[in-house]
């Protein structure tokens, strides 16, 4: 018996992109992707995650066709890196929607905010997918974000590759 319902199969898109989307730890290891935290140890620890969850959660992923593991060596036995693929990276406007929508209806807690800022402009964006000051496309090449763990720190998006 599964688990839980899986909604892969259901004829709404909602559905569909809530069996991959709508668990807290598959959205946060997502961010902690785009963010360039690949590698499980240090998505373990911005997560403060326990192993197996996150575990099951890359592999959820990897079995989505959002991430891709890549083995790199580190020591003595191979490990491995994840990575978006061309359909994880396209997911970036939905992260940048959860961003717009949380910041106008909910608090936080340090008053700190997450900004979306285009690369090519400088600007401030005020929406998720495209710079209203030059036009600018909003993709992981265009777009940086000052989070709120790092104020001040503009963070370049990572990409597939
Ligand atoms: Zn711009």
């Amino acid at each position: 018996m599964p688990l839980r319902t899986s909604w892969s199969q259901d004829n709404c898109p909602i559905a569909r992109a809530a069996d991959i989307f709508g668990d807290p730890w598959s959205l946060l290891v997502l961010r902690e992707v785009f963010m360039g935290n690949k590698r499980f140890e240090g998505i373990k620890k911005a997560l403060a995650v326990a192993d197996n969850i996150l575990s099951e959660r890359l592999r959820r992923l990897i079995d989505a066709g959002v991430l891709v593991a890549r083995p790199y060596s580190a020591g003595a036995r191979p490990r491995n890196e994840y990575h978006l693929t061309a359909a994880g990276t396209d997911a970036l406007p939905v992260l940048h929607a959860m961003v717009g929508w949380a910041q106008r209806h909910t608090e936080s807690p340090s008053g700190k905010i997450l900004r979306i800022i285009c690369a090519n402009c400088g600007s401030e964006a005020d929406s998720g997918t495209g710079c209203r000051s030059c036009g600018t496309e909003l993709t992981v090449e265009t777009t940086v974000w000052e989070h709120p763990r790092t104020p001040g720190r503009l963070i370049e998006l990572n990409g597939p590759g």
